[in-house]
């Protein structure tokens, strides 16, 4: 991989900080975009913008065509059986906020149980809780290792004829955990549960492969992945999706509507209340060309290789720990250094030109789990190079000198 022409179709890597060359190592929250998925925006709003799906003219017509080229792109990109298993949401967060509302109103009744981790992401976490309050399911919690990792074993003992629905994230936002969620899903089906991948951190690292996994439902972030803010993917089986009742109501979802009552749409168009942002649809299948032109594949291996550097110079510095120590590991580093509160560690490096992240990482319950307020999480994308891992390293040292 050439990185510095990869860099070049970023724009914003070229920018500096406090007079200093950007570092930006926060791709878990987003990612950058290249320049093609800018212009995807522009162009569309320039030269095609109109209402998709309801329009006999041109415009609409060609605006329609890209979302649903778009719906194909994201079908390609997960290897899901169809575009009717592809629904468009606004990011991981609303998908498996959709599946609680729909799967979770018309499927789980009280006493039924509901799996998670320990290591979730809170949007894993608050639709299920806001599921207990509205019909009393109950939540049970996979325990992690110190190195963070699932205990299968317990896992395996909590699944019964009570569990409806395993949820569980593909990779961990701070720990960097890659789940064996094939294992997850075949223990969580021979129990007659069904199973929700959060991959909003696996989607930009790794290849997923929907027919492959079997998980009954799979959600992911657009703008984690190189696309737009505002646009994300909820993929489910389609024979589970046309079981589910819509989550929302309004136009596109509906067949015929009486007062006497509604025909709705068949899936994915029945999720997909009121105009979706089919600007960010036909943005996101740019963004999704363009990882897949470098190639997921190369991008994992690549990825691997600075994880590996940068966990071993980050090692070296004394005092320094590693939260999140799995031989199965994406892009993510979190640690602390000594006891320099992440905030402080974090405020310092900014000066540096260096974007981490600090905090709970939306992860409190982990934090609880490592008796921790937060880490410091650099976390990497394809466009990062050693020299920057060296840049960080270096900053760290001076801070912990300095303190
Ligand atoms: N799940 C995980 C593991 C995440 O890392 C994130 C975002 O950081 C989310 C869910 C929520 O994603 P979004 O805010 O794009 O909906």
């Amino acid at each position: 991989m050439d990185i510095q022409k990869i860099r070049q179709d970023f724009p914003i890597l070229s920018r500096t900080v406090y007079g200093r060359p950007l570092i930006y190592l926060d791709n878990a929250a987003t990612t950058q975009k290249p320049r093609c998925v800018v212009e995807a925006i522009s162009e569309e709003y320039y030269s095609v913008n109109a209402n998709v799906h309801r329009g006999v003219h041109f415009l609409s017509q060609q605006a329609t065509d890209l979302h649903e080229a778009a719906r194909e792109a994201v079908r390609r990109f997960i290897h899901a059986r169809s575009t009717s298993e592809i629904v468009f949401t606004r990011g991981t967060t609303e998908s498996i906020n959709l599946v609680a509302g729909s799967f979770g109103e018309a499927f789980l009744q009280e006493g039924d149980e509901i799996i998670v981790s320990e290591m979730e992401h809170h949007s894993n976490i608050v639709p299920w809780q806001l599921l207990q309050e509205r019909k009393g399911v109950k939540l049970r919690v996979i325990p992690i290792s110190d190195s963070g990792e699932l205990d299968l074993q317990a896992f395996a003992s909590m699944l019964s004829g009570r569990t409806r629905l395993v949820s569980i994230a593909h990779v961990s936002n701070v720990l960097g955990t890659v789940n064996p969620v094939a294992d997850i899903v075949r223990l969580a089906h021979e129990a007659g549960a069904r199973v929700l991948v959060d991959g909003a951190q696996s989607t930009p690292h790794i290849p997923v492969d929907m027919q492959a996994l079997d998980a009954d439902f799979y959600a992911f972030s657009g703008h984690k992945l190189y696309g737009p803010t505002g646009i994300g993917v909820l993929y489910g089986k389609e024979e589970l999706l046309r079981q589910l009742p819509p989550y929302q109501g309004g136009g596109e979802m509906i067949k015929h509507v009486r007062f006497s009552g509604t025909d709705y749409e068949d899936p994915p168009l029945r999720f997909e209340a009121g105009t979706p942002d089919y600007i960010g649809t036909h943005a996101l299948a740019r963004a999704l060309d363009y990882v897949g032109q470098i190639g997921l594949d190369r991008i994992a291996d690549y990825e691997h290789r600075l994880l590996a550097y940068a966990t071993e110079r980050l090692s070296a510095i004394p005092g320094l720990r590693i939260f999140g120590r799995a031989p199965q590991k994406s892009a993510v580093l979190s640690f602390l250094v000594g006891d320099i509160h992440p905030f402080d560690t974090g405020t310092l490096l900014d000066r540096l030109g260096i974007a981490v992240r600090t905090g709970h990482h939306c992860a409190q319950p982990l934090m609880d789990r490592y008796g921790i307020s937060g880490t410091v999480r650099a976390s990497f994308a394809f466009y990062n190079t050693t020299e920057e891992i060296d840049t960080l390293a270096e900053g760290i040292e001076r801070i912990r000198k300095m303190f």
